[in-house]
């Protein structure tokens, strides 16, 4: 099954293509060398509760830094590898290397910790993807519950009988799902009601916008009344100011994650961090 998503690869070949076309082939090439010349690696994003600042857990994202030292930002190399099929591999591998993060940070005493891993709708779609995320789980020790696995709002609307079936299995192991950049796709309220998730992470975008417009901040308490009235816990991603912070909380919204708490970071740092939280909130 997966040389057939890789033969998608061979669209870019077309000799017909113009400057743009040629241009995302040699970063795609590069990708490919970068993911088997260990070029990729994860950071972590800390998530915390708004009123006390403690730790919950923390978003992997994937970072690709080029032979020259330049790095590539994964909304430029993320829809290469989607429609590569590379992502397939390149998923499994974001997967198993937060899994053993996980696993770590649980060793370390964190027995609560979250774990979120952004999946996309090729792999969520994968006749394969149980299978990978039960053996990663297996393999490397680490329970559902700690697992949170972030879609988009628009794969959750793409199709919803096969999403309905996806979820059911992904929640018979436990793991939780979010809703990731809320807001911004066309969701039916009835699909969405339908749809067996935990929770809803507000797009950034409306975060900003909540502090400078009202139609923003309208905006936000809707998205934050939905997830409450369908009782989903809200996330608020991209949090930079402590105006954003305060305001998300009178709104409703008690977890998020941004800039003013902490950046994405490597493995190491993530352990400093949290001891200095832990102790910083109590
Ligand atoms: P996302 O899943 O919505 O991740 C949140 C993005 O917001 C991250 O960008 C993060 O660095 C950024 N961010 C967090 N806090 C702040 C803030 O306070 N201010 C601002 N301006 N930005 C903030 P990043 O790491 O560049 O990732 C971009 C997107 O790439 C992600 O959006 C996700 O859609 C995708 N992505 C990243 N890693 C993976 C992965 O492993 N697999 C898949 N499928 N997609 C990934
Ligand atoms: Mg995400
Ligand atoms: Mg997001
Ligand atoms: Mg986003």
């Amino acid at each position: 099954q997966a040389k057939q998503q890789h033969r998608g690869s061979s669209e870019y070949f077309s000799p017909a293509m113009g400057t743009d076309a040629r241009e995302r082939f040699k970063l795609l090439k590069g990708l490919r060398a970068g993911f088997e010349e260990n070029r990729l690696f994860v950071v972590y994003q800390p998530q915390v509760d708004l009123l006390s600042g403690k730790p919950i857990g923390a978003e992997a994202l994937l970072r690709w830094r080029t032979e020259d030292g330049k790095f590539v930002p994964p909304d430029q190399f993320i829809p290469l590898a989607e429609k590569s099929g590379l992502i397939i591999s390149i998923g499994e591998f974001v997967l198993r290397t937060a899994c053993h993060q996980l696993k770590h940070m649980i060793e370390l005493g964190y027995a609560d910790f979250r774990m979120c891993v952004n999946v996309s709708l090729a792999q969520f779609r994968h006749p394969d993807f149980m299978t990978v995320v039960n053996d990663a789980m297996r393999d490397i020790g680490v329970a559902g519950r700690n697992l949170e696995l972030e879609i988009t709002e628009s794969m959750a609307m793409e199709d919803t009988e096969l999403v309905m079936h996806i979820l059911a299995n992904i929640k018979k192991l436990g793991i939780t799902v979010a809703i990731d950049d809320f807001g911004t796709g066309f969701s039916s309220l009835s699909h969405l009601r339908q749809l067996d998730v935990d929770r809803l992470k507000i797009d950034r975008a409306f975060v900003r916008e909540a502090q400078t417009s009202t139609a923003g901040s309208t905006i936000a308490q809707m998205v934050i009344n939905l997830g409450r009235g369908l009782g989903l816990t809200v996330i608020a991603e991209g949090i930079e100011t402590e105006e954003q912070r305060s305001l998300l909380l009178d709104l409703g919204c008690h977890e998020g994650q941004g800039y003013l708490f902490a950046r994405p970071m490597p493995a190491d740092q993530l352990e400093n961090w949290m001891s200095q939280t832990k102790a910083g909130a109590e």
